[in-house]
């Protein structure tokens, strides 16, 4: 009986220092924070998978050049490095191009675990002036959530890019995803890019004609301001591909 007891008082105190153990692992892993997406490898340029795709989406706003949209296409070129680099520097990183546990460790830091930054968020991007919620993510175009909601999150980590990049001040915005119903209720173009989820209605503590001349650094292919017709109380930036900008009163 005695050498039974003694059995069991020894594994169950096995069963708690191994507890204990794996505890401690679970606590000490970086990335176990990070509910939205974990890398799992150093990436660098010549390499290519959907991780890389993860990272394009989340330096696409940090362009090298002006006018400037980085391909979000899971291939890592010598123009994702570039974006990398600006990244880094912008946020005091190693600027190096390559992206270690450094990069990512900012990169959770910057990430709510829906994969929005934490600056913005779905219900900032989908209410629409009189419309109220555009949360369902249906009737725009596609009618799909899903497609929509990635559109969404890419223009969201430009925002957070042209955020920081002008003093991490706020940066309000004032209509985001439209169903095509209610684009037409709030007056939008036919073929406005909000129905298409790529596109965000920006008003804030800056002037309209500094984010306009901002968002030209962030990869935004739309971007119209004050002395474009209709807007003149916001700054409008979207995703499009190709570029179309005015705003005549800012010099754009
Ligand atoms: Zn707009």
């Amino acid at each position: 009986m005695l050498k039974n007891r003694r059995v069991r008082l020894l594994a169950a105190a096995l069963v708690m220092a191994l507890t204990s153990l794996g505890v401690g692992i679970v606590i000490a892993g970086p990335a176990a924070a990070d509910g939205c997406f974990t890398w799992g490898r150093t990436l660098r340029e010549g390499m290519s998978g959907s991780d890389v795709t993860q990272l394009q989406i989340r330096l696409a706003g940090w362009p090298a050049n002006s006018g400037e949209q980085l391909s979000v296409d899971g291939n890592f070129g010598p123009r994702t490095a570039a974006a990398l680099r600006r990244f880094q520097s912008a946020y005091g990183l190693g600027v190096d191009g390559v992206a270690g546990s450094q990069t990512f460790n900012k990169i959770y830091e910057l990430q709510d675990n829906d994969c929005t930054p934490i600056h913005f968020s779905f219900a900032e991007l989908t209410q629409s002036g009189t419309c109220g919620s555009q949360a369902s993510l249906r009737g725009g175009n596609p009618n799909d959530p899903n497609v929509i909601r990635s559109r969404l999150i890419q223009v969201m980590w430009q925002l957070e890019a042209m955020r920081h990049a002008l003093g991490d001040r706020p940066l309000s915005v004032t209509s985001g995803f439209r169903s095509a119903s209610c684009n037409s209720r709030v007056g939008g173009a036919s073929n406005s890019q909000h129905i298409f989820g790529r596109a965000a209605d920006l008003t804030g503590v800056h002037s309209l004609c500094t984010l306009a001349r901002q968002a030209r650094l962030h990869g935004f292919g739309g971007i119209f301001g004050p002395g474009y017709p209709g807007h003149d109380d916001h700054t409008h930036v979207d995703i499009r591909g190709g570029r179309s900008w005015s705003a005549p009163s800012c010099g754009i």
